[in-house]
């Protein structure tokens, strides 16, 4: 809006930005029955509000899967309506999906403004709850985790703690141990931490909130640069991944549907985590980011050299054009095939794919779940 009537009570005192306190999580978009989604609120060990679904197959013998989102999406990732997504895959195929919203998920209430953390906490509390949650219910059936990006990260470095011991089986999608960004991305990542003291905590990716003109106005201008396409939200994910220059999907492979909802699908991202991130990326290695404080000595200060506490079978997956974690997981895979030879370590390039298109595809139950099935099938 240009032209607005003027409060005269209200114009000393800058906007408050709306702060949902609501302790629901944003519902889940799926076309499943609703009575047999069910929606499990539970609390991290160290009280952050975090969420579960369970999706109910009618049969209590099936083995679990617990399947992790990436930063700033959420379990939707896996639910898409308008394609065959993950959950219809493992349903069919006879596995009991559980989806956890960690952290940092944008259908938590707090995405934006709740307190800050480290890939540290989601390591230490995130998973190992929600795997001690599901544990619980599901009793001494076999658990396998199926993990995107950031949600693998986090888990490479649960794992290495000796902290979710005992899976059937892991499936990691784009990065794990050995975590490798392309060169404009890691420049722009320092760049990026500067914006933090020009007081822009997070890159929006939905223009329509953020309004033509903002502080966030030369971002979406600098993503729109040689962009094939018109939308803002797009520009921002596929053509820049929120200002670091790297891409997220390979545009054909999203259905229409799905480019429409990609400012549903993809939530702020907060730059108060990129210290961290870039530490991880100068190590080339998932490192702990709480070097002093005594409540994370759990955790390996460097999960690469801990990989030796690795106790299950792990598929490395990436699609060859993953503009974002370019050759990361062949890496992995190279690096633990020389040091902890021991180790089951399996790596599956899908042609042509990016990063995200790899579960948001329309494509991606022909073209990427067919390798996760066969991981898990001889695995159950
Ligand atoms: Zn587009």
């Amino acid at each position: 809006m240009i032209f607005r009537t003027t409060n005269p009570r209200t114009t000393t005192r800058p906007a408050l930005r709306r702060v949902r306190t609501g302790a629901a999580l944003r519902p889940l978009q799926h076309r499943l029955d609703p009575a047999r989604v069910e929606e499990i609120p539970f609390r991290a060990a160290d009280g952050v509000r975090l969420g579960l679904t369970r999706i109910d197959s009618g049969d209590r013998d099936r083995p679990a899967v617990l399947i992790l989102h990436g930063h700033t999406v959420s379990a939707d990732m896996f639910l898409l309506p308008e394609t065959r997504n993950l959950v219809d895959v493992l349903l069919d195929d006879g596995y009991e999906p559980w989806l956890l919203d960690w952290r940092g998920s944008c259908r938590l209430p707090y995405n934006e403004t709740g307190r800050k953390y480290t890939y540290d906490d989601v390591a230490l509390y995130d998973i190992p709850e929600a795997v001690n949650h599901i544990r619980r219910r599901i009793g001494d059936r076999p658990l396998f985790v199926v993990a995107h990006c950031i949600g693998a990260l986090c888990l490479s470095l649960s794992m290495t703690a000796g902290l979710v011991p005992g899976l059937a089986g892991v499936v990691s999608q784009g990065v794990f141990l050995t975590p490798r960004l392309a060169g404009s991305t890691s420049l722009r990542m320092s760049v990026a931490a500067e914006l933090l003291k020009s007081r822009i905590d997070h890159i929006p990716v939905d223009f329509r909130k953020v309004g033509l003109w903002s502080k966030y106005t030369p971002l979406f201008a600098l993503a729109s640069r040689k962009a094939s396409c018109p939308d803002p939200t797009c520009q921002i994910l596929h053509n820049s991944a929120w200002g670091s220059g790297a891409s997220l999907f390979v545009h054909e492979h999203l259905s229409e549907a799905t480019h429409k909802r990609l400012a549903d699908l993809f939530g702020p991202a907060p730059l108060w985590i990129l210290p961290h991130l870039r530490r991880i990326e100068l190590a080339r290695s998932v490192v702990r980011w709480h070097d002093t404080d005594h409540r994370y000595r759990a955790l390996p200060p460097n999960a690469l050299d801990a990989a030796a506490r690795i106790d299950t079978p792990v598929l490395l997956l990436a699609g060859s054009e993953n503009g974002l974690w370019l050759d990361s997981q062949e890496l992995c895979r190279d690096i633990l095939a020389r040091r902890q030879p021991q180790l089951d370590v399996e790596y599956i390039e899908i042609p042509g794919y990016g990063h995200l298109d790899t579960f948001l595809g329309r494509g991606a139950a022909v073209d990427v779940f067919g390798h996760i099935l066969d991981f898990l099938g001889e695995r159950r």
